[in-house]
């Protein structure tokens, strides 16, 4: 049943397609934009429009950049040989924000899923083992989530980059800062005290 006017459900529909927003989000969501003041609404249009237009892919990280190369891969004081491979651009901004990694990145845009047809050539393997090649790479953090599916793909990355020679790791999983181990689950448990190191 639609009982909002047509374009108001348009753009509810709309809405509905981004990630994590279902119907009353979305609905919530174009309710107030219907209250914003005009110039506001066209300025959060424009915004949409500008990003679509300036933004494209790093050739080397694969990362959204408005210039080509990215300023990280630009970076001469980045340490060189050091690769982190990461699901999502937002990954890197996370990492960036931690200032603990140093080195460059390759963004995956996703992860392996046969399952819904994404293979290696989605995930754009043969550009990140060109990159490994050409720039002397030694190392390459795999920071996929540990989830079933970054699990699965950090397993298949160090497969098909290990006969490159490079030395291959995993970011440690474990207790999250200020974490109460009476609420915690046993496989993040298990995984911290593997994981334990000396203090
Ligand atoms: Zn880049």
């Amino acid at each position: 049943m639609n009982s909002y006017p047509n374009a108001l459900q348009g753009l509810v529909e709309h809405l509905m397609k981004l990630p994590g927003v279902g119907r009353k989000t979305a609905a919530r969501l174009a309710f107030h934009m219907v209250r914003m003041p005009a110039e506001a609404a066209a300025d959060l249009a424009a915004a949409i429009i500008e990003v679509k237009r300036r933004l494209s892919l790093c050739s080397f990280c694969q990362n959204l950049t408005e210039h080509d190369p990215c300023p990280i891969c630009r970076d001469g004081a980045r340490v060189s040989g050091q690769l982190c491979v990461v699901e999502y651009p937002a990954d890197v901004a996370s990492i960036e924000n931690s200032g603990a990694f140093k080195g460059r990145y390759f963004v995956l845009h996703g992860l392996l899923a046969p399952m819904q047809g994404l293979g290696p050539d989605d995930l754009r393997l043969e550009r990140l083992r060109q990159i490994v090649v050409e720039q002397n790479i030694t190392e390459v953090v795999v920071a996929t989530n540990p989830t079933v599916e970054g699990n699965a793909t950090a397993l298949f990355l160090s497969r098909f980059l290990r006969p490159l020679g490079v030395h291959l790791s995993r970011p440690a999983c474990g207790l999250p800062v200020g974490a109460d181990l009476e609420y915690m689950d046993p496989v993040t448990i298990r995984k911290s005290l593997d994981g334990r190191g000396p203090f």
